[in-house]
């Protein structure tokens, strides 16, 4: 064991011993108290159902799910709300479209281990959890396998123990569901255990959370961030300006007193949602007011029940070509597509 690891076993002790005295964290009442209904929704934003197209409640896979502080950043009475659009759930989710699948990127036959996926060189990415703050209707992991795929349920030894194997890896992406629906002092836990691996080097945490629901990042989120030999790398996922208020943004400021921190942005290009140029101009440069660059804009994974949300790849790369003629080059995002079967993202470039 390195003296690092004995170091953050003794804060974890601290951790443990802090939350043993404490009831459920503010944004763990927030995520409890989350709307899981069509009609709360509604009213709450002051809307009615023949405003808008025919809904449903989700299912019992994937129901409506959304925190309060989120429902917040919506327009009241608006019912094209960019935000609305991306957790409210419609009928048309239930039809059957050619061309969308259930594991649209191929995702099953990338798992080394429980939890574990290793489809590109240098990274694997760890499913830690199911959990979401938030539902996102256009989400290609709805239709996950969550109840074999997920490491949690073994607490991520199998995992841990192919990446020890696996010397070429030096980088891993927690992933979900959302890491940071898991509690800090589990994270603790098992950031200690990575931290452990000699070849490992960066920590990237793929998170919707501190958009969602900011007061997830917590003043222990930040000590086990900035205590961790690990070099940590966020990428937060955010579709639309509005995603940003000053709760946000107080929420950021607190990441980036983490040393060495890393804060990039991914977004799905969504229709109804952020398929225009102003949209995507006015997201990266409030994403870069907040110190966050912009890193993917990916095309819809073609997921059953999320066609409705597709933007043809044409108008995409029209889009790139609009937003990289008002923008500095670190303000674009790279436009992409997950390819069963390829050694990365595939890059959709403009037309030359
Ligand atoms: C997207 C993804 C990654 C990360 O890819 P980057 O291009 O490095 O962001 C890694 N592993 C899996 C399985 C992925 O789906
Ligand atoms: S995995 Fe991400 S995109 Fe999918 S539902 Fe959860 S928060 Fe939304």
């Amino acid at each position: 064991m390195n003296p690092l690891s004995i170091t953050s076993r003794q804060k974890l002790g601290t951790l443990r011993n802090q939350s043993s005295q404490q009831t459920d964290q503010p944004w763990q009442q927030a995520l409890a108290s989350s709307i899981r209904t069509p009609a709360a929704l509604l009213s709450a934003l002051e809307l009615t159902p023949e405003q808008l197209p025919a809904l449903f409640d989700g299912g019992a896979k994937f129901p409506l799910r959304v925190p309060h502080s989120f429902v917040a950043r919506m327009k009241k009475g608006a019912p094209d709300d960019p935000l609305l659009r991306q957790v409210l759930p419609l009928d048309v989710e239930n039809d059957l479209t050619h061309g969308y699948f259930t594991d649209p990127v191929g995702d099953l036959h990338a798992s080394k281990a429980p939890g574990l996926l290793h489809k590109y060189q240098g990274r694997a990415l760890l499913i830690t959890t199911a959990a979401c703050a938030v539902h996102c209707r256009y989400c290609f992991r709805r239709h996950f396998p969550y109840q074999q795929q997920n490491a949690i349920t073994n607490e991520w030894e199998e995992a841990v123990r192919y990446l020890e194997q696996a010397s070429t890896v030096t980088e891993i992406i927690l992933s979900g569901g959302d890491p940071l629906a898991l509690s800090d002092q589990r994270l603790a836990v098992l950031i200690d255990r990575l931290a452990q691996i000699p070849h490992l080097r960066r920590l990237r945490i793929h998170t919707r959370l501190p958009i969602v629901i900011p007061a997830r990042v917590t003043d222990s989120l930040i000590t086990l961030l900035s205590d961790t030999r690990l070099n940590p790398v966020i990428v937060l996922h955010t579709n639309h300006p509005n995603e940003i208020d000053t709760t946000v943004q107080q929420a950021i400021k607190r990441l980036q007193a983490i040393p060495g921190i890393t804060l990039l942005n991914q977004s799905v290009l969504l229709k109804g949602v952020n398929d225009e140029s102003e949209t995507l101009i006015s997201l990266s440069e409030t994403l870069f007011a907040s110190g966050i660059l912009p890193y993917y804009l990916h095309l819809l994974d073609k997921a059953q029940g999320s066609a409705h949300f597709n933007v043809p790849v044409e108008k995409a790369v029209k889009l790139l070509t609009e937003i990289h003629a008002q923008l500095p080059g670190y303000l674009v995002p790279r436009l992409a597509q997950e390819v069963a079967g390829a050694k990365g993202k595939t890059l959709i470039t403009e037309k030359q």
